[in-house]
């Protein structure tokens, strides 16, 4: 993996001294295509995720996970408890993709598109860098005096941070209950909605904590997925990979030298990969738990290269057995396997988005419920009934017996169901002695809208 023979970074994470204490990372700014190409991303997937909530679609927020009344929306299509299966296998799905990418490009999710690193790297940050100065200016300032000039620049800071914790709390609570109830907090008095209000603070803070203090400990410490790295890469995975073989031995540039001649690699050793890294490593030590491949150490090597005439690329994004053995990307049997695996639930997914029907009918005889005599040679039962419209119109539906021939009385005058909403209630079945078989007669009933048959429903009916 690396030519490095002092292998004691693996001893401890590297944002831990060796009393275990924080080592706080001052990481300087990147520059170069890659970052402008990350920050464009993370412009788009900042507006994404602070305008979905307020974007609609037939009536319907665009994303809504309301755990509270059971409603999920994506992409303006309500899932209702009904689907629950297609969410699972959604959930499954994108986990699945997850692991697959990984296993291919490795960590790209985390330094490009994880929502932490997006707010870290490209929001927190860069207001740090624009009230405080680069890394290294902030270094100096908080190993200097408490004066007038470090304070102002603390506080503009961390109150500007609050504020945005304050928003993000907000746009992840329009996710839950939607943007229109979070305008209603907003406007009334936290007296009337205290156990919000007291929510509010706590992730408030809780957001705060995380982008103002703890940064990238949550990667190294405690998100599943960076600590489940070490089981998806293999030296297959495409990775930001130091060339070892073409930087070692590292050492200064000297003017006018052959580094050739000189037994010297392409590594100038000017510590600018480390000094960019937002997780504090050195990526020449080899793969890392800490690294979130954002691609900021290859920016800075690239200048650096640039600037000494040597080819970029010095780190670039390989694999391993690229480096070592000179191969290409290669279909091992796992990434076939992940492969194959992703396109199978995709398929079944489309089929069931497919498949998906419009109203989801439960009908139930009354539990405990008998037949009764009606009149002589004529009995019923009693059902309950449960419809969900998951359509966005109107339905104007009606229960009738499609086998055998017989009658269906609704406990009440119509069965209206609004777009998107359910309705319940109660009906008899009555049947004539000679149509029933025994104890328990098969009976199937339609569900029509208008004259439109949506749903055939099969059950019984009990009788003497
Ligand atoms: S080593 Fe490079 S890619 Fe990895 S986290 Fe540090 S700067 Fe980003
Ligand atoms: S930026 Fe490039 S040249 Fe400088 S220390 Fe890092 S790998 Fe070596």
């Amino acid at each position: 993996m690396t030519n490095n023979a002092d292998n004691n970074f693996r001893d401890r994470i590297v944002t831990m001294n060796e009393e275990g204490r924080r080592n706080w990372i001052y990481a300087n700014q990147p520059k170069g295509k890659y970052y402008t190409a990350r920050t464009i991303v993370a412009i788009f997937l900042m507006i994404f995720l602070f305008a979905a909530p307020h974007i609609y679609v037939n009536g319907e927020p665009l994303l809504l996970f309301n755990i509270l009344q059971r409603k999920f929306v994506l992409f303006g299509v309500v899932f209702w408890p009904q689907d629950f299966h297609l969410f699972v296998i959604g959930l499954i799905t994108i986990i699945v993709s997850i692991v697959t990418f990984t296993v291919v490009y490795g960590r790209i999710w985390c330094g490009w598109a994880c929502p932490q690193t997006i707010f870290m790297e490209m929001l927190f940050r860069r207001i740090e860098y624009w009230i405080e100065g680069s890394g290294d200016q902030q270094r100096i300032r908080d190993k200097g005096e408490d004066t007038f000039d470090r304070i102002w620049r603390m506080l503009l800071k961390h109150f500007i941070f609050i504020l945005i914790s304050w928003a993000i709390t907000h746009t992840m609570m329009a996710y839950i209950v939607g943007a229109d109830e979070v305008k209603q907090y907003i406007v009334s008095s936290p007296g009337e909605n205290i156990s919000v209000f007291i929510a509010i603070m706590v992730f408030t803070g809780a957001f705060y904590f995380v982008f103002a203090y703890f940064r990238e400990q949550v990667c190294s410490l405690v998100c599943p997925y960076g600590r489940f790295q070490g089981a998806l890469l293999d030296n297959n995975t495409l990775m930001v990979t130091y060339d070892f073989k073409r930087g070692e031995a590292r050492a200064p540039m000297r003017k006018g030298e052959d580094r050739v001649e000189a037994g010297k690699g392409d590594c100038v050793n000017c510590g600018k990969c480390v000094s960019v890294c937002p997780t504090g490593i050195d990526i020449r030590n080899g793969i890392q738990l800490e690294c979130i491949n954002c691609t900021a150490c290859m920016d800075a090597c690239d200048s650096v290269m640039k600037r000494y005439k040597l080819p970029e690329g010095l780190i670039r994004i390989t694999s391993q057995n690229n480096i070592t053995k000179g191969t290409s990307f290669k279909w091992t049997p796992r990434v076939v396997a992940y492969t194959a695996l992703t396109a199978a639930l995709i398929g079944a997914l489309i089929v069931l988005f497919t498949l998906r029907s419009s109203y989801e009918t439960t009908i139930l005889r009354v539990q405990g419920s008998l037949y009764q005599k009606v009149d002589e040679g004529l009995y019923s039962n009693i059902y309950n009934y449960k419809i969900v419209n998951k359509t966005d119109n109107e339905g104007d539906l009606s229960i009738k017996l499609v086998s055998p021939d017989g009658k269906v009385e609704l406990a009440g005058s119509s069965l209206v169901v609004k777009k998107q909403e359910k309705i319940q209630g109660v009906f008899l079945i009555k049947l004539k002695e000679e149509q029933l078989s025994g104890s328990s007669t098969k009976i199937v009933l339609g569900i029509y809208n208008g004259d439109e048959l949506i749903e055939t429903i099969h059950t019984t009916f009990v009788g003497p």
